[in-house]
């Protein structure tokens, strides 16, 4: 589903990415995990066609990243979504949809799916008055508007408590036992252990662990984090 090969991107002289190659299969979970400043995010974004290469390709399916009918079939989740404070969710998750020309009938069908999925209470409050947690639903539900076959979650699990941090990363899993491919970003982990097939560890721009969730802990045991901070 995704290639990635010498990846790479250079803010000025700064290498915020360097170099990174990796594969993700179709309807698989793929983790990016590092602490701040490793590039997750310019990877992902380099992905979600949102952020040039400075070199090296990318390319989702039969596409090359950020081609315009690729980002049709893309659900990108910022590390911070902006939601538009005064909308309810279903007024919120509708235009989004109409920005992607999904017919009215279909929006109301799969928004109020989604909703109950993500068992979103409260849904005739103002965006602007919901908890962060809710806001993250909505904002996951969001980026499903368009029925996309890959999503690009950018720490969906960050800043959140216990409970809702589960409850996104199980959401997660069941969206790849539906058929979606999922790469997602975390500094933890432990947010990646209980959903990703494979993972990848960066570091400064610079991808220095990859596998199973198990063999990166064989093969690092308890220095993983000494990874991350070398
Ligand atoms: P975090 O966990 O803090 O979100 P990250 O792993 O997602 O970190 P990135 O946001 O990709 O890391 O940033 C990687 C490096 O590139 C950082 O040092 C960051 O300051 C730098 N960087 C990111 N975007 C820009 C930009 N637009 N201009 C200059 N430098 C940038």
């Amino acid at each position: 589903m995704i290639r990635v090969n010498g990846l790479r991107k250079t803010y000025g002289e700064f290498p915020a990415v360097v170099g990174s190659d990796f594969a993700v299969d179709r309807g698989e979970i793929f983790g990016i995990v590092g602490p701040n400043g490793a590039g997750k995010t310019t990877t992902l974004k380099m992905l979600a066609g949102l952020v040039e290469p400075s070199a090296g390709t990318a390319t989702v399916g039969t596409y090359d990243a950020g081609d315009p009918e690729m980002r049709r079939s893309l659900g990108f989740l910022p590390e911070e979504s902006p939601l538009y404070e005064d909308m309810t969710p279903r007024s919120y998750l509708r235009f989004f949809a109409d920005l992607y020309d999904v017919p009215r009938d279909v929006a109301r069908e799969r928004t109020e799916e989604t909703l109950d999925r993500l068992e979103l209470e409260h849904r005739e409050r103002r965006l602007g008055d919901m908890s962060k947690g809710m806001k993250r639903k909505v904002a996951i539900a969001r980026s499903l508007v368009n029925d996309p076959d890959l999503l690009i979650y950018d720490e969906p699990a960050s800043g959140l408590d216990p409970l809702t941090t589960n409850y996104v990363l199980e959401f997660t899993r069941e969206l790849a036992e539906r058929g979606k491919t999922v790469v997602f970003s975390a500094h933890n982990l432990y947010h990646v252990e209980s959903v990703c097939d494979r993972v990848v560890i960066m570091n400064r721009g610079q991808i220095v662990a990859r596998g199973t969730v198990p063999e990166i802990r064989d093969e690092h045991g308890s220095t993983t984090y000494r990874v991350f901070t070398t």
